[in-house]
């Protein structure tokens, strides 16, 4: 089998490095970040993991086929030596999505969105929604609670060490605070120059195939390669914070109020200004989970990449988190001032974000123009990369590979959505032959 680089370590370069580890094939991970992931799109413990939609809906798929592969993963694991015990509730926890919807959308959203799906799910009226789901809602609103396994939340940092071991006990190797530099093809082999951050030394690796899983450095691993990728994706900025009710006034609510508050997480406002929350880490002792807030749909450009991280959070993005908190709480019936939320941090987190919104996960096309189908490009998977990695992971693996058995319908529809390497269609050709 052939050297294949993955260059990045996060959610969807481990998934795909165990992907293609599983199936044989020789692979060595560059990672910049040391073994501790601090700064990607994969960081923090928790991903809203949602699993309802449309019948035929590729990331509803992609959710459905994450949760095998994971079953996959930790099998091999726990058949292994040293003998420990992998369990899929280290990864999936906490309980099934609610969303609110106001009643007018969710009778559009209804009949292409849950057809044929009535036993997933449960939806209640402003005059029954406290008495099924413990939650006030406003008058003209619906709640959706979904009823499937797995629905609920994904823990990011616990997956990607898990893939890590897959990985390493298949023989592939990670190289922690290497960064990728450079990337060009010369005479159909990959040279990849790599700088060890610690030494400061250079090398340059070999690889006759490589996938391409930087997350918001996309565009930026790519740019001797494909100088055209600034066009295709953008990273993003979004503001998270993370919240909990003080311990004095949280110790006040009666256990209905707080059996509410863990059954009601994780919540997806489709009101206004999409919002969402979802239990971070649950609390020590009888005290409230730190809850992560934000909203995706707030996103906004990143001037200096490598600021970002210590970059302060906009204050009017904050205040508008913290408002929808409490309106939020406000449902459970939970009333608390402004004083009763602490803040336990608030940070930009990163995202990167297609032009056409939907991922890619494809060949692309060199800076001639000509296709190449040696390297594979992994991105773009804003709010939806958690719960779907380990599929998209497995199209990015049968891509390089070649499929080897016979796909499905839904396959060769997440095919056609994802694996679609036109992406030059994004740039001008400014003279004939010449893309750029
Ligand atoms: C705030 C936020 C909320 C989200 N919410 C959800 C959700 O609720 N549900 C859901 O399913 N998904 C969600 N997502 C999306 C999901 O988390 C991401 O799609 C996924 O984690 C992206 O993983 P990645 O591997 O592509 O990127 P990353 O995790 O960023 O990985 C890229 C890696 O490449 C490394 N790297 C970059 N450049 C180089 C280089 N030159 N050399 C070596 N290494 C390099 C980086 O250090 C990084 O580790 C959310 C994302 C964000 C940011």
């Amino acid at each position: 089998m052939e050297n294949i680089l993955v260059i990045g370590g996060g959610l969807m370069g481990s998934s795909v490095a165990w992907k293609l580890a599983e199936r044989g094939a020789k692979v060595i991970v560059i990672e910049q970040q040391g073994k501790q992931y601090t700064t990607g799109s994969s960081y923090g413990t928790a991903r809203i993991s949602r699993s309802l939609g449309p019948k035929k809906d590729v990331f509803s798929y992609a959710h459905k086929k994450t949760v095998k592969e994971v079953t996959n993963l930790l099998d091999f694991l726990n058949a292994e030596k040293p003998k420990k015990a992998h369990n899929i509730d280290e990864v999936y926890s906490t309980s099934p999505v609610s969303y609110l919807f106001r009643r007018e959308d969710y009778y559009k959203v209804k009949k292409f969105r849950f057809k044929k799906q009535k036993r997933d799910f449960r939806t209640a009226s402003s005059n029954s929604s406290f008495r099924k789901f413990g939650m006030s809602i406003p008058d003209d609103t619906i709640l959706v609670r979904e009823k499937r396994l797995y629905s609920g939340t994904l823990n990011p940092t616990v997956l990607i060490d898990k893939l890590r071991i897959g990985i390493e006990k298949k023989g592939g190797k990670i190289k922690y605070e290497h960064q990728v530099v450079g990337l060009v093809k010369k005479e159909a082999i990959f040279e990849v120059s790599v700088l060890n951050l610690k030494t400061k030394k250079t090398q340059k690796l070999k690889a006759a195939k490589v996938i391409v899983a930087s997350g918001a450095y996309l565009a930026e691993t790519l740019k001797d390669f494909a100088p055209y990728f600034n066009r295709v994706i953008t990273p993003k900025k979004v503001v998270q914070s993370f919240l909990k009710i003080s311990d004095e006034r949280y110790a006040e609510l009666t256990d209905l109020e707080k059996n509410a508050i863990h059954k009601g997480l994780p919540y997806f406002s489709q009101i206004g200004k999409e919002y969402f929350a979802l239990i971070e880490k649950t609390g020590k002792g009888d005290t409230c989970p730190i809850i992560k807030a934000g909203g995706h749909q707030r996103r906004r450009n990143i001037h200096d990449l490598a600021k970002v991280w210590s970059e302060k959070p906009q204050k009017k993005d904050l205040k508008w988190i913290k408002k929808r908190f409490r309106k939020h709480l406000e449902m459970f019936e939970v009333y608390v001032s402004k004083k009763d939320i602490e803040e336990v941090s608030t940070n930009n987190c990163v995202y990167a974000e297609t032009r056409s919104k939907i991922p890619i996960v494809t060949p692309i096309f060199n800076k001639y123009g000509s296709l190449d189908r040696n390297i594979v490009v992994i991105g773009g998977m804003s709010g939806i990369g958690a719960k779907g990695c380990l599929c998209y992971a497995l199209l990015a693996a049968d891509l390089l590979l070649g499929k080897s058995d016979k796909p499905s319908k839904m396959y060769r529809r997440m095919v056609k959505a994802f694996a679609n390497p036109s992406v030059n269609l994004y740039t001008k050709r400014k003279k004939r032959g010449h893309l750029f």
